[in-house]
């Protein structure tokens, strides 16, 4: 590609009402433009990036033998009534009337459209188990769209859909997409983690979420070493029905507590054994303070040994101890419930003590609340950090805090809507049997911001290769007065394009420090500066996007090849 007909449009100015490094350098390079709240316009170079992302995820799915598919963005609303989800997803989803005064959505998701499809196409064993797939614009209607693409309103998602005779086959199904989602983080070359989820209104079972880690990641995910355990902390707060259970939080009782006044009570509400006893407990000090409170062995309560963050022993006031005393002194029976407000630290304690852990306002008014909001709980919570974080679990495997990114959501939903919408296919005996489903969201736009958040520095984006715009910019020096310049670019250009490499050819007549910056704020990968200086040695000047110095490689095609 000639930057002269490219149509690039860069500034150096960061926007102001761009929060986040990813949404500054998106709109520093032009590669979106907002609309209105929530709604952006691709750039032809922010396009580049964005077919790539497609195309890998397409091909990964493609292997995996998903088959796609185009569904209507607009959804006729009886299906969601049908559901049950027209009232359930409340001013998320974004209404509208045809002429008829029919009543449609802006399909957030497709889980009411693909079981249509199958109930209309499917209807014997033999045609499952089936994967249907599409890459398509969805419209939420977020309370908070922000961070550009990282939180829009319209953008794009790779959504599939799978059907099943049982639940083994769900199973296998649901490792070969986990396989797959695997594949194309790998390929984009992202950091990433894979947390058990909660698997929120949409229902079902299990659930596991895949996050690109940045520390502006709006989720939060504790991780041990061994990485054996993986959970994004929402999963822990997040109250769900009874018997219900997070897979990886396994242990966790998850039960709200209304109009419950003291330990007692909750504990009788909870059903906790009398000879229970925590191990560690959090309760909210003067002034919001956190304070850790360790039991350790064989402690009787009259022990209770107040600790602060830093894991020293630190003085209760007055007004403290007694609020404590009151609440736990009560005897040891009186310990016991969960506070999943401070999910970790629940975490932390089920994992050292197999038992129980409360927490507690100072004021004793009220025990910390299952429902609190989050907002709240993090001014605490990030003083706690330090005290999970340096705490090794009996297995030696210490807690690990990390921010991420959504990029990937993977479901086990059962017969959540084949059964609401009355999806049933016969079985080898005649018999009509309602599939099992499974569903699997690829975050395809916002991907492309998450792996700016991950791969950046003070000069611009630093792309991944395998998503990058333009594999090699190819930058010549005082081209308007050297013939030499001109003609060796146009052959490089041209060399390159016959090898199938990517190139941006700077042609725009730029003084270099311009033609630099371009190049480095729109993350080309690698750039070969041509030069008479060079040309008179028989060199071409070669920088990799994240090398500190440039060096002096041989003027050929192999040589750039190697580079
Ligand atoms: P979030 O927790 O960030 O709101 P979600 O859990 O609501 O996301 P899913 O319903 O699991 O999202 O959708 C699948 C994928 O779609 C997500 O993993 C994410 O990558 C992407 N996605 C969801 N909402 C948005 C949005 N508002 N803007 C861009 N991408 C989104
Ligand atoms: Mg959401
Ligand atoms: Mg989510
Ligand atoms: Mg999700």
């Amino acid at each position: 590609m000639r930057l002269s007909a490219f149509a690039l449009s860069t500034t150096k100015e960061t926007p102001a009402d761009a929060e986040i490094v990813s949404h500054q350098l998106m709109l520093r390079a032009g590669m979106i433009r907002k609309l209105g709240a929530g709604l952006y316009t691709w750039s032809p170079l922010g396009m580049r990036v964005l077919r790539r992302v497609e195309a890998i995820v397409r091909e990964e799915m493609d292997a995996t033998g998903a088959l796609e598919v185009l569904m209507p963005a607009i959804q006729p609303a009886e299906l969601w009534r049908e559901s049950g989800r027209w009232d359930l997803m409340g001013d998320l989803m974004l209404r509208m009337h045809d002429r008829g005064e029919r009543e449609y959505c802006f399909g957030p998701t497709h889980e009411e459209v693909i079981t249509d499809f199958v109930k209309r196409d499917v209807s014997s064993y033999k045609q499952l188990p089936v994967n249907y797939y599409q890459i398509q614009t969805k419209f939420r209607d977020e309370i908070r769209p922000r961070f550009g693409l990282m939180r829009a309103r319209e953008f794009i998602m790779k959504d599939a859909y799978s059907f099943h005779m049982d639940e083994a086959d769900l199973d296998r199904e649901y490792h070969v997409m986990r396989a797959a989602y695997t594949a194309i983080l790998d390929r984009i070359g992202l950091d990433y983690r894979v947390v058990a989820a909660d698997s929120g209104a949409i229902g079902g079972a299990k659930s596991e979420e895949f996050h690109v880690l940045a520390q502006t990641g709006e989720d939060e995910l504790a991780v041990s070493e061994d990485g054996r355990y993986a959970a994004n902390t929402e999963a822990a707060t997040t109250h769900r029905p009874e018997g219900e259970r997070a897979a990886a939080t396994g242990e966790l009782k998850k039960v709200a507590t209304p109009g419950v006044a003291t330990i007692a009570q909750l504990c009788q509400t909870l059903e906790v054994p009398a000879e229970k006893t925590a191990k560690a407990i959090v309760v909210m000090g003067e002034d919001a303070r956190p304070i850790l409170l360790v039991l350790r062995g064989d402690h009787t309560l009259n022990e209770i040994k107040a600790e602060n963050l830093d894991g020293v022993a630190t003085p209760l006031t007055f007004a403290e101890e007694s609020v404590i005393r009151e609440h736990f002194g009560a005897g040891p029976g009186s310990l016991g419930p969960v506070n999943l407000n401070i999910p970790v630290i629940a975490d932390f304690a089920l994992a050292n003590a197999g038992d129980l852990v409360v927490g507690a306002n100072y004021d004793g008014a009220h025990f910390v609340n299952f429902n609190w909001g989050r907002d709240s709980i993090e001014p605490q919570f990030a003083d706690l950090r330090n005290v999970v974080a340096g705490d090794t679990s009996p297995d030696g495997s210490p807690l690990q805090l990390l921010r991420g990114i959504e990029v990937g959501h993977v479901f086990q939903l059962g017969d959540k809507y084949s059964k609401a919408l009355e999806l049933t296919v016969l079985d080898e005996n005649g018999k009509a049997v309602t599939p099992q489903m499974g569903c699997y969201g690829f975050g395809v736009s916002r991907i492309v911001a998450a792996a700016i958040e991950q791969c950046h520095d003070d000069s611009g984006i630093c792309w991944p290769t395998a998503i990058a715009p333009f594999e090699l910019a190819i930058i010549p020096i005082k081209a308007d007065k050297s013939a030499a310049v001109r003609e060796a670019c146009e052959t490089l250009y041209a060399e390159c394009r016959a090898a199938g490499i990517d190139v941006a050819f700077d042609d725009r007549g730029l003084r270099p420090g311009p033609m630099f910056a371009d190049a480095e704020l729109i993350g080309i990968p690698h750039r070969i500066v041509v030069s008479d200086r060079g040309l008179e040695a028989g060199t071409l000047e070669y920088k990799g996007r994240r090398d500190s110095e440039s060096q002096n490689i041989e003027h050929s095609m192999d040589a750039i090849k190697q580079a």
